[in-house]
């Protein structure tokens, strides 16, 4: 059945708030856990309770809590399924409850209340926890073909080397079953991950041995913008209700379509949309942009949505705009989008007002080069200076590769790459300066944004420079 996103939200939380679970407000994205930037998950805020370093003022609760994971930043737009920022529908219990409750309710709140039927659902188990298996087999009543068993990285949850940890089972959105047993929850064409429930049961000590927690817990995280493609029947989470009027008014801004448009410039306006989420419950959670930590995260995001724009033909600032409507979806389930308003929309035309300086100086520096190039025999620009253009002026490939195109020259492509393998090279060495000021954090952060969009150390000191 339709339900829109702040009905899916409500829903859950209603139907555990009916069981006894207490409905507690989503934490910031600030975490207070030291160990990660951002917050990753519904659980993070209970980490001490789990940890058992404090004691749960409810033995039940549910939240929907607000998360960024930057590593799957290559993943927006290209997925139809992973945010930068998203939001996690979960419900806990600090040694109440355990499998056998956890998995019952989940099954009846997919099936009965969120109406999926049972034949659209497969689900996961860790391929040694027999007793999930049996539960979902015998008590549940799933055909064992569509229960899955999977190995450690999925589906065995640990928040470190030692300390509580136990498996986990997931549940499967089958979009076509009429494709038959032949089951690879791998095939995203065909499956979607929505709902993870963790049963943490064991406490693992240094030599790696499991011993049974006397306080069982159960974390759970159902993604809300996965469940709304769902129910509302698009093919992707960009097209729910929760995010496409954002995308509409970048689209807008642009003078373009979006059902019209060709899959490179879907794959900007749903990267503006994602982003322009993210930036704006992080500015409305008090952070600022800067060249370390979640600040750096903060302008890689904003500085890829104004290049997103443009990729799309916007000129001149927009992002104060697009950040308005996202604002308005928001405001509802999170007041502080709008009691932070006036600081969102400053810091985003700021930072909008200074990448594009950057930017126009990366422009003139174009010029001089597609000039000097035109002279050449060879009539292409070569790998270093796309590098350049890239690297501290912010101009992704493509966009020199365009322009170069219009003045009938090409680009050195292999040279391009070789200039940035160097720059990781340097980058890697540059790491452990950085790990003394962040706590590692930025490393992984490093890593993920790596790839098509990541330009290196070199650019924050030439950033440094321009400020
Ligand atoms: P996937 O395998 O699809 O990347 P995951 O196994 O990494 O998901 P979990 O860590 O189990 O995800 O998080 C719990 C739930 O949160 C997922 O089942 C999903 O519904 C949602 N979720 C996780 N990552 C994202 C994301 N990047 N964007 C949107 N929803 C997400
Ligand atoms: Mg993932
Ligand atoms: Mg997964
Ligand atoms: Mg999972």
């Amino acid at each position: 059945k339709f339900l829109s996103g702040s009905q899916i939200r409500q829903t859950f939380l209603d139907f555990y708030a009916q069981r006894g679970h207490k409905i507690l407000p989503s934490a910031s994205l600030v975490p207070e856990d030291p160990t990660v930037l951002l917050t990753i998950a519904g659980m993070l805020q209970f980490k001490p309770i789990f940890l058992g370093q404090r004691a749960a003022e409810s033995p039940r609760a549910t939240t929907s809590q607000k998360c960024i994971r930057t590593n799957d930043i290559e993943n927006v737009g290209r997925t139809a399924r992973h945010h930068t920022f998203f939001e996690m529908l979960g419900n806990f219990s600090f040694g109440d409850y355990f499998k056998k409750q956890a998995i019952a309710w989940a099954w009846e709140l997919s099936t009965e209340v969120f109406g999926l039927p049972a034949s659209n659902l497969v689900v996961s188990v860790f391929r040694e926890d027999d007793e999930a298996f049996a539960i979902w087999r015998d008590e549940i009543g799933i055909p064992g073909d569509r229960i899955q068993r999977m190995g450690e990285d999925d589906n065995f949850w640990q928040s470190g080397p030692t300390g509580p940890c136990g498996p986990c089972s997931e549940i499967y959105y089958d979009f076509h079953p009429e494709r038959g047993d032949n089951i690879d929850l791998e095939d995203d064409t065909r499956f979607i991950e929505f709902y993870n429930l963790v049963f943490m049961q064991y406490n693992k000590d240094a030599e790696g041995n499991l011993t049974p927690l006397q306080n069982q817990n159960i974390d759970t995280g159902l993604g809300l913008e996965r469940m709304a493609q769902i129910l509302q029947k698009v093919p992707n989470n960009y097209e729910t209700d929760l995010i496409f009027p954002i995308i509409q008014s970048a689209a807008e801004i642009a003078g373009i379509d979006y059902h019209n448009s060709d899959e490179k410039v879907k794959v900007s306006l749903k990267v503006i949309g994602d982003h322009i989420r993210a930036v704006v419950h992080m500015i409305a959670d008090e952070i600022r942009a800067s060249n370390v930590g979640r600040g750096y995260i903060l302008r890689r995001l904003i500085r890829r949505v104004v290049r997103h724009g443009r990729l799309i033909g916007i000129q001149g600032e927009f992002t104060v705009r697009v950040a308005e409507s996202a604002i308005a979806l928001s405001e509802a389930a999170y007041p502080n989008v709008r009691r932070r308003e006036a600081q969102i929309k400053a810091e985003l035309a700021r930072e909008e007002a200074q990448f594009l300086k950057t930017l126009e100086r990366g422009e003139k520096l174009l010029e001089e080069i597609v000039d000097r190039t035109k002279q050449q025999a060879n009539q292409q620009i070569s790998g270093q200076d796309a590098f350049t253009l890239y690297d501290t002026y912010g101009f992704p490939l493509e966009l020199t590769q365009e322009i170069a195109e219009e003045q009938g020259i090409t680009v050195d492509l292999d040279g391009f790459e070789r200039a940035m393998k160097e720059q990781q090279t340097r980058a890697k060495d540059a790491r452990q300066t950085i790990d003394l000021t962040v706590q590692g954090s930025l490393d992984k952060l490093a890593e993920t944004i790596q790839g098509t969009e990541f330009v290196g150390y070199a650019e924050l000191s030439s950033l440094a420079e321009v400020e």
